[in-house]
């Protein structure tokens, strides 16, 4: 350990990142790579070429990037609108980030930094709300959820929030619809979310939205301690980009313009979120055939006997080993894993169980076949 490092960083480990950036070796390009829920589709030509028009004529790379976003802050507050039908949000609705993941440590900044406050997560999901906070010294608190349906543990969620103390919770984590497990926030959850004092910052991470067509941004401008963020890594095909937006109450919003970097969004980045958001009908076109593909995937692989597959409302599927279908489960799905990715599909280990992205019909005809061929000789 370097003496000069803080020393609670020593026992956390960092997010593992696309495995395909470990090495160029260790997952070559033709690699099914169903791990990161990407879209399979990269921009359409013809928006490929508009954007490199804009880096060779309009783009001057000696000068700063516009700071303020209002162009297109505008046009997300004009994309979120729509897809509410509803016409609440502007501008000053909106905070853009380098992907969601900046949004979620400027939020944790504003919040809980210095001792003020604690989060709240239900796990298994999405991890970088952990990571981040901990790499702030912000404790984590953490919950359950039922081992069937993965609908948070609401008692166990309401105890740690009358009980935690020094420091309180201050901030509650959900996905709409959750990662790795697939699933839309319930009724019950969601009166939960509804009761919970406006001290607590509820922060609802709508990164599949585009796939789920379930929002709270029509609820939101009711309720002054939750915020909604939303990427463009995942349906817009824009992760290599690193774009997510955050749209809340304009004084949550002023926060979080504070707290950022003040060049935070790469010129280029700001243009393809421009292009993607100008074309978003032709690039959205892709979702129904992710829909029933994802149906596909599902029904197929249910036919399995080891295998437990819950409803999804995403772009991936999450799947255990039933619990008396192996001697010892963690051994047969560790296996699996490793046999599968021998075979060209990456899919990703996690909580128990994979977290498979719904990929184009080739990846998915080829992931039906290679959990079968694994399945027919794994034996432990
Ligand atoms: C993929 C994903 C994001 C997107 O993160 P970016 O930093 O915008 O790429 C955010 N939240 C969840 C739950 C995700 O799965």
């Amino acid at each position: 350990m370097l003496p000069f490092i803080r020393s609670d960083l020593a026992k956390f480990t960092a997010y593992k990142p696309h495995p395909s950036s470990d090495t160029a070796e260790s997952v070559p390009v033709q690699f099914d790579r169903l791990d990161t829920n990407e879209s399979p589709y990269d921009l359409p030509p013809e928006l490929k070429e508009k954007l490199a028009w804009t880096y060779q004529q309009v783009i001057e790379t000696n000068r700063y990037p516009d700071g303020g976003h209002e162009t297109l802050k505008d046009a997300i507050a004009q994309y979120v609108n729509e897809s509410a039908a509803i016409s609440l949000y502007t501008a000053a609705n909106i905070s853009v980030g380098n992907g969601s993941d900046e949004l979620i440590r400027s939020l944790l900044i504003a919040t809980c930094l210095g001792g003020e406050g604690s989060i709240l997560v239900a796990n298994p999901t999405f991890s970088m709300y952990g990571i981040l906070a901990q790499t702030l010294g912000i404790p984590v608190v953490a919950v359950g959820r039922n081992e069937t349906n993965f609908e948070i543990d609401l008692k166990a969620a309401q105890a740690a929030i009358e009980q935690t103390q020094n420091p309180a919770i201050r901030v509650v984590f959900v996905v709409h619809p959750n990662s790795p497990t697939a699933n839309s926030l319930t009724a019950a959850e969601l009166a939960w979310l509804r009761s919970l004092s406006e001290h607590i910052l509820v922060v609802i991470d709508e990164a599949y939205f585009e796939f789920s067509q379930t929002t709270l941004v029509g609820e939101l401008a009711q309720r002054p301690n939750w915020v909604i963020l939303r990427t463009f890594s995942k349906a817009f095909r824009l992760a290599a980009l690193r774009i997510g937006y955050c749209v809340a109450h304009p004084e949550a919003i002023a926060i979080l313009e504070k707290v950022r970097l003040p060049y935070n969004l790469p010129s280029f980045s700001i243009a393809g979120a421009l292009v993607a958001l100008q074309n978003r009908a032709l690039l959205l076109e892709s979702i129904p055939q992710t829909l029933s593909e994802r149906a596909k995937l599902i029904e197929i692989l249910s036919q399995q006997p080891e295998l437990q597959i819950t409803a999804s409302a995403a772009n991936f599927i999450y799947l255990r080993l039933k619990p008396n279908s192996f001697n010892s489960p963690d051994a047969a799905l560790k296996t699996f894993h490793q046999k599968l990715r021998t075979l060209g599909t990456v899919v990703r280990h996690i909580s128990g169980g994979f977290r498979i992205t719904v990929g184009t019909i080739e990846e998915n005809a080829r992931t039906v076949n290679r959990v079968q061929a694994v399945l027919a000789n794994l034996e432990f």
